[in-house]
């Protein structure tokens, strides 16, 4: 049993999962950070408080954070999503709670998650890649997360690919998360209409990712140009992962991964034509198991992967 805490930006949700990764019990809060680190704090105290109280036994409690930590884990050095730089989350809540606190990163939460009780299951080397509006990553290898010397270990979303025609969000430019996110698809595909490329596209008023694959799996030549353009780049930056860490197996996850054997097949491809050795060391390319629970049974699970 543990206590699972995902930490976002609109809501903190708390579960307790057992040992199948079942969330047993589930309370969610909305995240008040216009009021300030010391209301989430305290939002914090009272739901894990909460939930430790309904837990028949003894258990740590994991966040996952969708932001950067210092390389011992205790300080969260950079979350945009909630305004937060260097706060000390991990020595406050302990203070308040009596409990140890574990913080993760919220995509290696969803590593996590797949490589206890998902997709990843039984393997000891693994790599998640979460395509939503960014891209996130974490990767395991010997059964344990890696963290790195100063905590950004596995930042995937920004390894540079090469020149795109817009800037990332952390400033850079030519990250994957340009590429290969909802955010990247929507802007080359805006970009396309703007330079007067035809498409379904251009009679839908904001259209998002979900429309883009639909009209890609329909044959609209735009869309699916948008997609093959952001399978060829995951495709590029597994094999390039693969090389360097060679692992058993890559699960895609995000709301992206919603578009299914139509995505993974395409990046499948991708990969295995960009692998220096793909005759024997193509690894398995697989869908998330999890879909929203992931941060909580991730987080939960955390000292199991340490
Ligand atoms: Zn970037």
């Amino acid at each position: 049993m543990g206590i699972g805490i995902d930490l976002g930006g609109t809501a903190i949700k708390g579960g307790i999962v057992d040992y199948q990764g079942t969330i047993q019990k589930e309370r969610m809060v909305k995240t008040q950070s216009q009021l300030g680190y010391a209301q989430v704090l305290n939002d914090l105290v009272v739901l894990i408080k909460e939930l430790h109280q309904l837990t028949p036994e003894e258990t740590g409690v994991g966040i996952g954070i969708p932001g950067i930590l210092s390389a011992d884990g205790a300080t969260v050095v950079s979350c945009p999503n909630l305004n937060w730089k260097n706060r000390p989350l991990k020595q406050d809540l302990e203070s308040c709670l009596s409990l140890e606190v574990l913080l993760v990163n919220d995509a290696t939460a969803a590593c996590i998650a797949e490589a206890a009780f998902g997709s990843t299951r039984d393997k000891k080397n693994s790599v998640i890649l979460t395509l939503g509006t960014g891209v996130g990553g974490g990767v395991i290898i010997n059964e344990h997360v890696i963290f790195g010397a100063h905590g950004v270990a596995s930042e995937v979303g920004h390894m540079i690919m090469e020149e795109n025609f817009y800037d990332c969000n952390c400033g850079k430019n030519g990250c994957l998360e340009t590429f290969a996110s909802a955010t990247a698809l929507i802007r080359y595909c805006q970009k396309q209409l703007d330079e007067g490329t035809e498409s379904v596209l251009r009679t839908i008023k904001n259209f998002d990712a979900r429309d883009i694959f639909e009209f890609a799996k329909a044959g609209d030549v735009l869309a699916l140009a948008a997609v093959n353009r952001l399978t060829r780049y995951l495709g590029w930056a597994i094999a390039n992962i693969s090389d360097l860490i060679d692992p058993e197996v890559f699960t895609i996850g995000g709301g992206l991964s919603g578009a299914g054997e139509f995505l993974l097949e395409k990046i499948i491809a991708e990969t295995r034509s960009r692998l220096t050795y793909p005759q024997y060391a193509m690894p398995e390319i697989v869908l998330a198991t999890f879909g929203n629970e992931a941060g909580m049974i991730g987080a939960a699970n955390l000292s199991r992967f340490i």
